[in-house]
Parts: C-alpha cells; sequence; structure tokens
C-alpha cells in the first residue's frame, strides 16, 4: 500500500486526509506536534457562508465550497452523534452606505433583504439597520468538527503522530498542510495576520448568527457564544485588550454584548495570499504538495480543495 503523510490536523490537513481514505487505497499518516486543530482551526469563530469579504461579493466557487463543506459536516456528525454546526443563518447587518447598496445584490443567490422593522422583529435588541438575511449560512463549531473529522480519518485507518514533520523519506507523498507555517516560495505574495477571538458567556442565547463590523457566532454549549474577530499584524506585541476590544465593537450593532461575561481570549494566525484569497494547492517537488493559505475562508474551501487534491495525489500514485 502506498504511504501518504500529511504535516498539519487543521481543516486543510484533515480534509485532505479524510478524503484521501475515502477515495483510495492509501495509509495516511498525519502529524501535528500541537495535536488537532492546534492552529488557526482550533481557533476559528465558525462563519460559513457564501459572501465574505466587507461588501459581500459571492465568492469563486462558493457553492461548490458550501455543498462539500456541509457534506462533511453531515458525515462527521452522523458518526459521531455530536452536533458540530449551528444551521440558524447568518444575519448580516448592513451599516455603510455602501453596504446598503452592496448587500441586496445577494438576494438573487437565495438571500433575503430585510428591512429594519424584520431585523427588529427577529431581534429586538439589535441596532436599528437593515441586513442580509443568509439561511444558508451557518456557524461550524470547531471543537467537535475538527474531532469528528480526525475520529473518521481514524475509523478508516489513519494514524497520528503528535510530533512535527521531519522527513518525507519514508513516504511515497507528502502533504505540507501546516497553515502560516507552510515552507512556500516568494513567488506569490502571502500576508499573514493575527486573529484573536473571545468566549463569552451570554444571558440570552440568539437564535441566529449576527455579523456586521465583527460577528456574534453561537458556540457548542448555548450558554456560550464568540466574538469575532481581530486582524492584527503578527510582527506586533500580542496585546490581549485588542480581544476585549471585540466586545464595544460588537456592542456597536447588539448592545447586548456589553454584559457578556468572558471566559477566554483565543488566537490564531492567518495566511493568505496578499492579492485574492484563492487558498495555494500546488506541487513543490516529485513527491511534496502543499495547501495552505485559506485565509478566513477555510469553512468554506477546506472540503473542496481537500477533496480535489486527494484526486490528485492518487492519480499520481496510480
Ligand atoms: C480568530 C480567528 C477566527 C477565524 N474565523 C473564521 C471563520 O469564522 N470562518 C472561516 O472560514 N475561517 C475562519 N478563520 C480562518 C481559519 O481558521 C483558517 O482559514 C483555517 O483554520 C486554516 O486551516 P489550515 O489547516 O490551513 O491551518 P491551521 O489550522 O493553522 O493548521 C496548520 C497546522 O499545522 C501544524 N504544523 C505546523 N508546523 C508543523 C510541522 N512541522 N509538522 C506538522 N504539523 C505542523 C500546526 O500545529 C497547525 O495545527 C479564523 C481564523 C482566526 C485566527
Amino acid at each position: 500500500m502506498k504511504k501518504i503523510a500529511i504535516a498539519g490536523c487543521g481543516l486543510a490537513g484533515l480534509a485532505t486526509a479524510l478524503h484521501l481514505l475515502k477515495q483510495g487505497n492509501a495509509a495516511v499518516t498525519l502529524f501535528d506536534p500541537h495535536g488537532i486543530g492546534g492552529g488557526a482551526s482550533g481557533v476559528s469563530t465558525g462563519l460559513l457562508h457564501p459572501f465574505p469579504g466587507r461588501l459581500a461579493l459571492r465568492s469563486w466557487q462558493a457553492d461548490e465550497g458550501m455543498a462539500s463543506t456541509i457534506k462533511l459536516i453531515d458525515e462527521v456528525e452522523a458518526f459521531t452523534g455530536r452536533t458540530a454546526a449551528h444551521r440558524g443563518g447568518i444575519l448580516r447587518l448592513a451599516i455603510t452606505e455602501q453596504q446598503k447598496k452592496d448587500f441586496p445584490q445577494c438576494v438573487e443567490f437565495g438571500c433575503q433583504w430585510w428591512p429594519v422593522e424584520k431585523v427588529l422583529e427577529q431581534v429586538p435588541e439589535a441596532t436599528a439597520a437593515p441586513a442580509l438575511w443568509m439561511p444558508q449560512g451557518m456557524t461550524v463549531y470547531s471543537k467537535p468538527y475538527l474531532e469528528g473529522l480526525w475520529q473518521l480519518c481514524q475509523h478508516k485507518g489513519a494514524e497520528f503522530r503528535k510530533e512535527a514533520f521531519h522527513s518525507s523519506e519514508s513516504f511515497d507523498l507528502v502533504v505540507l498542510a501546516m497553515g502560516f507555517q507552510t515552507p512556500h516560495s516568494s513567488d506569490i505574495a502571502l500576508k499573514t495576520t493575527r486573529g484573536q477571538a473571545l468566549l463569552c458567556r451570554w444571558k440570552k442565547p440568539l437564535p441566529l448568527t449576527l455579523l456586521s463590523q465583527g460577528h456574534l457566532t453561537p458556540s457548542e454549549d448555548p450558554l456560550h457564544c464568540q466574538l469575532g474577530s481581530t486582524y492584527e499584524d503578527p510582527q506586533t506585541p500580542l496585546d490581549t485588550q485588542k480581544a476585549f476590544d471585540l466586545k464595544g465593537k460588537i456592542a456597536a450593532f447588539y448592545p447586548p454584548a456589553k454584559e457578556f461575561d468572558v471566559l477566554e481570549t483565543r488566537v490564531g494566525y492567518r495566511i493568505a495570499r496578499q492579492h485574492g484569497y484563492r487558498p495555494i494547492v500546488s506541487q513543490i517537488d516529485m513527491k511534496t504538495w502543499v495547501f495552505f493559505g485559506l485565509g478566513s475562508r477555510g469553512l468554506l474551501y477546506h472540503s473542496l480543495l481537500g477533496e480535489s487534491l486527494a484526486r490528485g495525489l492518487l492519480d499520481q500514485l496510480d
């Protein structure tokens, strides 16, 4: 049996491993010194929808990405019996004049444009603003989802080593899915940002995910919610006050956030292209591939691209 090593147990590495195990007959070994979801994937606040970015432009391969991720969430939930996502839709408040002009264009893709009255009917405590209702949007619960992906991989025969990947010697193919630590050439301009998020206790759970300048997502514990997230220069010293400032930012569109109790600050590093946001899947030598650069769209793309990478790897081994 051919042997494939995967360095990195975040969304990219786990999705690639699972698709490999589903599609072919290879022995897969996963490496990660920080365990399952020890990088950015473990601190993700879970937003999954087709219109990320400030202007809510429809993402490249949005339908395909959504469908592929939802299929994996379904599989994880069926296998583990644990809920891995909150499928209550995402309400995206339009605050700026530009957003009020741009957001209604998403209506042709299955969204609704809600006037202020309808927003306040659904979320009476929200700041008065019209909003884009994305019924297909969801919040993925990082911990149960990542653990479930790993359990599925393990069930299909994968091995895990809690150590850094060092040598490709005993493997036929290698995938480096090491997030911002993935080795890369200087041909592509990349940008790393530090992101902080807060885990909080809220007084009254919301039935949906609220997004504006910052976001408020439910967590797997109904008593807790997540406030996200900062975009910081990783060269600056880590300042947890920036995470605490998220409370004020969220309170600007959902005032009850002022009263949330902070339980935990979470920190991770995203890496993305400097221009555009398509992740990078590329072969760097005869037996090594890289899969990284998912930026803020890890949930939209990890399964779709992991699946096509797995197909490419198995073709190469044939
Ligand atoms: C605060 C925050 C909030 C976010 N919210 C969202 C969101 O709402 N929706 C969304 O889609 N995305 C979100 N993201 C982005 C998302 O988390 C990333 O796109 C995604 O996690 C990237 O996955 P990855 O597998 O490429 O990297 P990572 O999850 O970083 O995984 C890389 C792994 O490689 C491991 N590694 C490093 N070196 C080695 C080595 N030598 N050998 C073996 N393993 C190694 C690391 O330990 C790490 O576990 C958020 C990010 C942050 C920081």
